[in-house]
């Protein structure tokens, strides 16, 4: 019964070892996926289906719409979130109702939320998604200029942003030298000073950037 009564807790507490080992593997799991399924700003889920997902210099993700909010709002949450310029569109393809990349058919989101996600980026300023394995085997090429493997778009090597990343340093490094270049993420130019209390109707306002806003919006990929 002594052995019995001893061998029971210990296999027990093995059992729960293992659940939190796991729960500890699906939650980092869960905060991973939760970046690719819910919006960085409003914390919605992200509506990939519509093509409305812009992205900043961090490569995090957002449906345009709370993006849009957020610029009518001027709330100060996220200082480098000021203008449609610090955003990029992204042109997502689809295959199977799965997110996919259009060169290598690799599967890159599983919108059901079962896989682990591979490495995958955008390109500035064209914003289409392809896997970081493609990227890099393109960036390799000596051709210039590089060319986007979707919309033959030219972008150079320093303009791939890894999605989601893990770390944002070289990411930082690259929007430093934008800003001192006098560059927005989107590669367009900062405005050198704006009034903003003129009333003269310049497109600066927050309506005229959202007009702006649909009117540049672009169509998804779809296969
Ligand atoms: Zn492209």
């Amino acid at each position: 019964m002594g052995n019995d009564g001893g061998s029971i807790p210990k296999r027990r507490e093995l059992l729960r070892i293992n659940e939190s080992e796991a729960q500890v593997n699906r939650s980092k799991l869960s905060v991973k996926l939760d970046s690719w399924y819910y919006c960085s700003i409003s914390e919605e889920p992200l509506r990939y289906s519509e093509g409305t997902i812009v992205s900043d210099y961090r490569g995090r993700l957002y449906n345009k719409e709370s993006v849009l909010k957020h610029l009518i709002s001027k709330n100060k949450d996220l200082p480098h979130l000021k203008s449609l310029k610090d955003l990029v569109e992204l042109r997502f393809c689809f295959k199977d109702g799965k997110i996919s990349c259009p060169i290598n058919k690799d599967i890159i989101l599983d919108l059901d939320g079962k896989n682990d996600i591979p490495a995958f980026v955008y390109l500035v300023p064209c914003g289409c998604v392809v896997s970081g394995k493609i990227a890099k085997e393109i960036t390799k090429l000596k051709s210039k200029p590089i060319l986007c493997p979707v919309c033959n778009q030219p972008f150079e090597h320093t303009n791939v942003i890894p999605i989601n990343p893990s770390n944002t340093t070289d990411l930082e490094s690259r929007m430093a030298r934008l800003r001192r270049e006098g560059l927005s993420h989107n590669l367009s130019r900062r405005h050198k000073k704006s009034r903003p209390h003129e009333g003269s109707g310049e497109p600066d306002t927050p309506k005229k950037r959202v007009m702006k806003a649909e009117k540049d919006a672009k169509l998804i990929c779809l296969s």
